[in-house]
């Protein structure tokens, strides 16, 4: 085999991985056919992996000095292994609630990228193979692929580490409110465009004052990525991780175009539209405004601080809530982050099981949001086999809350506070939310009277008939055991 047919075979290789990632979105769409989603996403990545190395290899072997050779294939190889042991060496180590803020982590490797690789494409670096008409000659289409390229990857980079020392609670949940926040971020989409028409339309780029034009909106999109994310709160983030994924997907695209990569085009833009369309679908879910969510939060402005005196909170102890249950007919438990954290879906599937083999009708109610990825709940209490046909989502179950007599609300917050039906001055305002207040009795599990992600006060823990059981989600559920 010549290297010469490398370029030929290394776009049959593209072709099939971009097909193969197309299988896998349609497959990761349904909980039945999620893992040969996965499968075909593996040989997809592997499949696009070998053919990039080879088409580099080609291009190194292109050189005429062997020692320049060896030396790029050296640093290569120690690039690749690094890479692939950082990336076992966390994946291996990372609990499922820690999932959230790697990928946001991640999210931010694609952004860095984009950015790295747009300086390259402006600093006259490599930007693959020329076509025998390149456009790019004539105009000055390549300008504006670099600035619109490092834009979309500098704001996903900063968003994406605002997103990871949220979610990793290394940063206030809470929403930053700088004023005039909405003319900032208007100021810097103009600043942006004008910044990029005087690079685009510039004769030479190569020159101080272009590398000062996009130094500055390089600075600029760092700042917007950085603002967009701070100045959303708590309750949006699932919204905002799903949004930064679509952005890191578009960051993607920009990079193949500069690098003259169909694949990383092609799927940069599966990324970037199916991202974009999650985003949507969930904030139709939680009620609200996609553009606001993206717009940094555009047209909410900072509520009154909640000091109302929500009176006293009532404590019970895990033997009185096994009495209650034994008493009852129908039980709904709720779970949330805190079920995730204290890994309580082992006993809770052991609790539903006592139960119903009393005669007891026990179902589950889970909100879209619960924990802190999308279908979170469903897994955890997949992983420890509780019956798929008695986890309900919110609105299968909402209404039937009121004839229900006990809400076991397991380590959920956020997802069952009042305030957000009730209260329109709440940030949560308008969230759909488990109306288990409606219940005869609802018992709250979790270690104290701290606030949920959102960092709003729950007026649930105070109703009168609220009973708050403290302490470790898991070792209440098993004590209740222990005493059923
Ligand atoms: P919350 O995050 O609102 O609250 C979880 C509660 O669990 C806390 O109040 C905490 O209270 C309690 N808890 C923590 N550890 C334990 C433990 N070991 N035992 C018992 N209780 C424990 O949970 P929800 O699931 O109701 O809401 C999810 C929130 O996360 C929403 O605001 C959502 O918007 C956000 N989010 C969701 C994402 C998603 O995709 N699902 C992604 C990003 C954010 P205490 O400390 O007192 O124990």
């Amino acid at each position: 085999m010549t290297i010469g047919i490398i370029p030929a075979i290394t776009t049959a290789a593209y072709i099939i991985a971009a097909l193969l990632f197309i299988l896998s979105l349609a497959g990761l769409s349904k909980h039945e056919t999620s893992r040969s989603g996965l499968t075909y996403g593996i040989v997809g990545m592997a499949i696009a992996l070998i053919a990039t190395i080879a088409l580099v290899l080609r291009t190194v072997f292109d050189f005429d000095d062997t020692n320049l050779q060896w030396i790029l294939i050296a640093l290569m190889a120690v690039a690749v292994v690094i890479g692939a042991l950082i990336g076992l060496w966390k994946a291996r180590r990372v609990e499922m609630t820690g999932m959230p803020e790697l990928i946001a982590l991640l999210h931010s490797f694609v952004g860095i990228a984009a950015v790295l690789i747009g300086w390259n494409g402006a600093l006259g670096g490599y930007h693959g193979e020329a076509s025998a008409v390149d456009l790019r000659t004539m105009t000055n289409v390549h300008e504006a692929e670099v600035a619109i390229g490092i834009f979309i990857g500098a704001v996903t980079f900063t968003g994406s580490i605002v997103a990871y020392l949220k979610l990793s609670a290394k940063m206030k949940s809470a929403p930053l409110m700088l004023p005039g926040k909405n003319v900032i971020n208007l100021g810097s989409l103009v600043g942006f465009a004008v910044l990029t028409g005087f690079y685009v339309a510039r004769d030479t780029h190569n020159d101080t004052t272009s590398l000062i034009l996009l130094g500055v909106l390089t600075a600029l999109a760092l700042f917007l990525g950085w603002h967009l994310v701070a100045s959303i709160g708590g309750g949006d983030m699932p919204v905002v991780i799903s949004m930064l994924n679509s952005y890191s997907g578009w960051a993607a695209a920009a990079s193949g175009f500069l690098l003259n990569n169909d694949l990383l085009i092609v799927t940069g833009a599966l990324v970037g539209s199916s991202g974009a369309y999650l985003s949507y679908i969930m904030c139709k879910a939680m009620n609200r405004s996609f553009i606001s969510v993206i717009a940094g939060g555009f047209g909410i402005e900072a509520g009154p601080a909640d000091d109302t005196d929500y009176g006293e909170h009532r404590e019970v102890q895990a033997d009185a809530v096994a009495e209650l249950l034994s008493g009852a007919s129908s039980v709904v438990i709720t779970p949330g982050y805190g079920m995730a954290v204290a890994q309580a879906q082992y006993p809770v599937a052991d609790l539903t099981a006592k139960l119903r083999a009393k005669g007891i009708d026990v179902r589950f109610g889970i909100h879209p949001v619960a924990g802190r990825l999308p279908g979170h709940m469903n897994v955890l209490l997949a992983e420890a086999k509780v019956p798929y046909d008695i986890v309900l989502e919110l609105d299968e179950i909402n209404d039937d809350l009121a004839d229900t007599d006990v809400v076991l609300v397991i380590g959920a917050n956020d997802t069952v506070n009042p305030a957000a039906a009730e209260d329109p001055s709440s940030p949560i305002a308008g969230m759909p939310v488990l109306e288990v207040w409606n219940a005869r009795d609802v018992i709250v599990f979790k270690r104290s009277m701290a606030a949920g992600y959102a960092g709003v006060q729950n007026p649930l823990f105070f109703r009168d008939n609220t009973q708050m059981l403290f302490g470790d989600a898991k070792d209440r559920v098993e004590d209740i055991i222990a005493a059923l």
